[in-house]
């Protein structure tokens, strides 16, 4: 390795020497890779393919040490520096454009306690890895639905998923974690130590160090649950949504249920003549006895004549993957969201309209029920925020990276976020805010809980070492 002109904290470069560079190499276990190594490009291929950032060196570590290494280098050289979980962020924060990248996707192993139901989880995880070894004992947490997405990225946010309703945020449910602080400290804060850590890393996480395992309390859930994709011709929208508002007011939280206004796309189970045209799908998930989940649907069921009909008995594990082939690593990605309490006459027929106009032949109008565990904590429970949710909803796009229309398509997806604003809770999710996002969008999100986040941010990382993120500033 020659020497090395890396991205600094000021918005500069500085020049890095062979030596330094050879000396940082000795002090890890794992490899330090720049852009010519082999492996490189796995080490920094992440989901958007929007986002264009090549990072100058890579850390992959194997352990802490290798990760207190490594915050160590970055702070003392005054480094940009980001962390990667699963590079599922469709702002792109996990890579650090010319900086140092810290890579912990060699960290996947996890801990299952089956007597006292907790689990702990390296921070390279997927979301697929912690259900697989949980659901070996029957328990589950609430997490995402899609099984590649990184486990760090989406808990440190909030996290939410179809267990949200029974169990809160995926946050509500850590109940410890390790971290590397910005001086280099391993801690392990919990809701009895550092609790002011523990706090802001439940919802603002990635601001505050680099965590390294996850620590959750487990439920009974599955193996076996009952759940699926249901779809309806977009022709009978108002009946669907009508009725999407009618279950979503009275499921018993073990229902939840994601409306998706799209053009079905080409995957293995959309039967062929459905496919490019417009729908209302409904991602299903009923995660108690599956021998009460008909009666729970029955506000859909009374729907009949489905397109398609994939509702059925099926490994919890299968639920939180089969969506995997609909988001392929690579394509242009843009969204924009918002929190909803209720899903009002205007929200829903704006929502039909929007989609009816929809020119982007993979763009979705989305609504993820998560009302229920999580609004019964108090609001400054955790810098989550947003206890008054009951749905995510918003607008979203992929296309190729070539297509000509990626600027026009963009632009729709902002309009539609205009025009599906004013149903807002005021809040929206911080995992799901874009790379144009501005200041307040963060404001937003945390609410009453920014000063207190700036206060903790001060106490931990006065410098600002962890600032490729949506970053909550020092004073
Ligand atoms: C297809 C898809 C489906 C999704 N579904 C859901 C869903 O069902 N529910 C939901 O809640 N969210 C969902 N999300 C959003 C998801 O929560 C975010 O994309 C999240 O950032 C993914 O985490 P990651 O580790 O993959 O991210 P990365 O891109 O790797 O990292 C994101 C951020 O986390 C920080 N970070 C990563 N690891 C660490 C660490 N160990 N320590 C400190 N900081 C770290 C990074 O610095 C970066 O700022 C989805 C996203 C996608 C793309």
């Amino acid at each position: 390795m020659s020497q090395t002109t890396i991205a600094t904290r000021d918005g500069t470069t500085t020049t890095l020497t062979e030596e330094t560079v050879e000396a940082f190499h000795q002090s890890l276990r794992g490899p330090l890779l720049s852009p010519t190594d082999e492996g490189f490009e796995e080490a920094t291929r992440i989901w958007n393919g929007m986002i264009e950032k090549t990072p100058a060196l890579v850390v992959r570590p194997t352990g802490t040490a290798d990760v207190v290494a490594a915050v160590n280098f970055a702070r003392d050289h005054g480094l940009l520096l980001s962390v990667k979980g699963g590079g599922h962020n469709i702002a792109g924060t996990a890579l650090a454009d010319g900086g140092l990248t810290i890579d912990m996707s060699r960290l996947r192993g996890v801990l299952v306690d089956p007597e006292e139901r907790i689990a702990t989880a390296q921070a390279g995880c997927l979301l697929g890895d912690l259900d697989r070894e949980t659901q070996l004992h029957g328990l589950a947490t609430p997490c995402g639905f899609v099984s590649e997405t990184g486990l760090a990225g989406l808990t440190l946010g909030g996290g939410f998923g179809y267990l949200t309703r029974r169990f809160g945020w995926a946050v509500d449910n850590l109940l410890e974690v390790e971290i590397v602080t910005a001086d280099g400290r391993v801690r392990q804060p919990s809701r009895e130590e550092n609790p002011d850590l523990f706090w802001a890393i439940r919802g603002a996480g990635h601001n505050f160090g680099v965590v390294t395992s996850f620590t959750y309390r487990l439920h009974e859930v599955g193996p076996t649950i009952y759940g699926g994709l249901i779809a309806w011709p977009f022709d009978r929208a108002n009946e669907v949504l009508e009725a999407y508002r009618e279950l979503t007011a009275e499921a018993p939280r073990e229902l939840a249920v994601f409306l998706i206004l799209l053009r079905a796309p080409p995957v293995p189970f959309v039967p062929e003549e459905a496919v490019g045209e417009l729908a209302c799908a409904m991602t299903v998930c009923y995660s108690g006895d599956p021998d009460d989940a008909e009666a729970a649907l029955e506000p859909i069921r009374a729907l009949d004549d489905p397109v398609m009909d994939l509702l059925g008995e099926r490994p919890y594990v299968q639920q939180q993957s089969y969506l995997d082939a609909t988001e392929p690593k690579g394509d242009h990605y843009y969204w924009k969201t918002e929190f909803a309490a209720e899903l009002s006459d205007d929200l829903l027929s704006t929502a039909r309209e929007l989609a009816a106009e929809n020119p982007i032949p993979d763009g979705q109008i989305v609504f993820a029920h998560i009302g229920g565990a999580l609004n019964e904590h108090s609001d400054d429970d955790g810098a989550v925020n947003n206890r008054d949710a009951r749905f995510a909803y918003g607008a979203a796009g992929r296309w190729a990276p070539d297509d000509p229309e990626g600027d026009a398509y963009r632009e729709w997806v902002r309009d539609a976020w205009e025009e599906l604003r004013p149903y807002s809770t005021g809040g929206n999710y911080i995992n799901f805010q874009t790379v144009d996002e501005s200041e307040e969008r963060i404001w937003a999100t945390y609410g009453d809980n920014f000063a207190r986040l700036v206060e903790v941010k001060e106490k931990y990382d006065p410098e600002n070492v962890f600032r490729v993120n949506r970053n909550i500033q020092p004073e």
